[in-house]
């Protein structure tokens, strides 16, 4: 039997083998963890050898074409209603407001109605807008590489936005550089298993007694550092921060859940896949700090001559600066996310004992840890986080101060 990779840390589920395929003998089918790996069809199958040769994890795969090293800037949309809806600085807005001034069509993650992350096309700015914010679940990409293609020779615009594995196999899969077709990947810590988030949304909507109509990764009224999430539910109340909607978040930052092939992944580095890529510029606080306001600001890497073109036409509707690789350094530019030393006793206690007893052990710091946390974050809200934290440091150094003359 002919298989398209080896193991699963080789299949980032870019879909572009089931995509090339001149027999439609490839479908993607979820596994045990809930991600999609290619399967082929042997009857159907006739040995050309065109889904090995597309593959990005493969050995055929070349970046060429793109700049050896970037160039580096730290951007922010001029609009900060814009830059509030969006995870950082609001570059994705920018670029795709004049793709669609320009009768161009759009392409990125978004929830569909039952909160499935899915690659969409979009026409307006209002189809556009569900394409903002970071979705921490691996989209699905099933037909999308197909509809590109058609656009693209029909002569239309496209951008095309998402992963830089996706990205990698949207190239290696057209295999021609398309004069109206611009690559805009994002800097990609890895994306955790669809099922854990389906499974997720049922528990968040059964605790809430009530469907969830949005959800926010990075909700920005609280800022933007850190990983504020909020849930908007049917009845009409929300929650923000609470431990119920914090569990996911924990998931995706302890690594347990991510898709094997990101801890092996081959794009985390300067050698991009796109024409731009785009992230948050953690640090800017330390190398600019006049251009930090806490509302999020932009990494921006322009990586090939048409993304030099793109980034200067966008140019009237951003503040940038230009910055370097070794001021916007970080973990994901060097390196694949680390495996969780726990990741298989995780997936484990998932198949035994189901979602709910992997979010109390792995996802759960304890009630009072999370009173306490909870606590800390409406005093900070309220501007009483410092006072409350200074009182605090007195009562420790009188207790002290009172021991030390007790035993003198
Ligand atoms: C899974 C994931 C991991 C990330 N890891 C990092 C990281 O380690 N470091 C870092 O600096 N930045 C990371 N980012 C990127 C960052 O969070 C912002 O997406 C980026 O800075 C763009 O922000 P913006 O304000 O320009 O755009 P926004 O308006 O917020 O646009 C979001 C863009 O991300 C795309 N997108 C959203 N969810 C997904 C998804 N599930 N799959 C593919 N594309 C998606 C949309 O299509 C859109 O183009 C990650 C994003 C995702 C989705
Ligand atoms: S070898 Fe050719 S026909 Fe067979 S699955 Fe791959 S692309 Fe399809
Ligand atoms: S990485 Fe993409 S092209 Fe390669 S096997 Fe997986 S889905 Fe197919
Ligand atoms: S970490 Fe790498 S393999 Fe994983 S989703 Fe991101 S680009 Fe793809």
């Amino acid at each position: 039997m002919m298989l398209i990779y080896e193991r699963k840390e080789e299949c980032c589920g870019c879909t572009a083998c089931m995509s090339i395929c001149p027999k439609q003998a490839i479908t993607m089918n979820p596994d045990e963890e809930g991600f999609l790996y290619p399967s082929i069809n042997q009857e159907l199958c006739i040995e050309c050898d065109l889904c090995k040769q597309v593959c990005p994890f493969g050995d055929n795969y070349r970046t060429s074409g793109n700049y050896d090293q970037p160039i580096v800037y730290a951007a922010k949309h001029k609009d900060d209603k814009v830059r509030m809806n969006s995870a950082s600085g609001g570059m994705f807005t920018a670029i795709s407001d004049y793709i669609l001034d320009i009768d161009g069509v759009i392409y990125g993650a978004a929830f569909d109605e039952n909160f499935v992350v899915r690659h969409q096309r979009a026409k307006t700015p209002e189809e556009r807008n569900k394409f903002r914010g970071s979705k921490y679940i691996q989209s699905n990409l099933i037909g999308v590489f197909e509809d590109i293609k058609n656009e693209v020779k029909k002569g239309r615009t496209v951008l095309f936005t998402g992963t830089p594995c996706q990205n990698a196999g949207l190239r290696a899969f057209l295999n021609k550089s398309y004069d109206n077709l611009y690559l805009c990947d994002i800097v990609c810590h890895g994306t955790p298993s669809p099922l854990l988030w389906k499974e997720y949304i049922g528990f968040l909507e059964k605790r809430s007694k009530s469907r969830v109509v949005n959800y926010f990764f990075r909700y920005k009224e609280v800022g933007w550092r850190g990983y504020n999430v909020y849930a908007l539910f049917d009845n009409g109340k929300s929650k923000l921060n609470t431990p119920d909607v914090m569990t996911y978040a924990k998931i995706f930052g302890s690594d347990l859940a991510l898709r094997p092939a990101c801890h092996n992944c081959k794009f985390c580095n300067f050698s991009r896949p796109s024409d731009i890529t785009i992230g948050d510029f953690w640090g800017i606080e330390k190398c600019m700090p006049d251009f930090d306001d806490n509302i999020g600001v932009s990494l921006v890497l322009i990586n090939s001559s048409k993304g030099q073109i793109l980034f200067q036409r966008i140019s009237k509707s951003v503040y940038c600066q230009e910055s370097n690789t070794y001021d916007c350094m970080q973990h994901n530019l060097h390196s694949p996310s680390l495996k969780a030393p726990q990741r298989e006793l995780f997936w484990q206690d998932y198949k035994d004992r189901g979602f709910e007893y992997v979010l109390k052990r792995y996802a759960t710091d304890g009630f009072v840890v999370d009173l306490m946390k909870t606590v800390a974050k409406v005093l900070d809200k309220l501007g009483l986080l410092q006072v409350v934290k200074k009182m605090y440091r007195r009562v420790k150094y009188l207790k002290t101060w009172l021991r030390k003359r007790n035993e003198a």
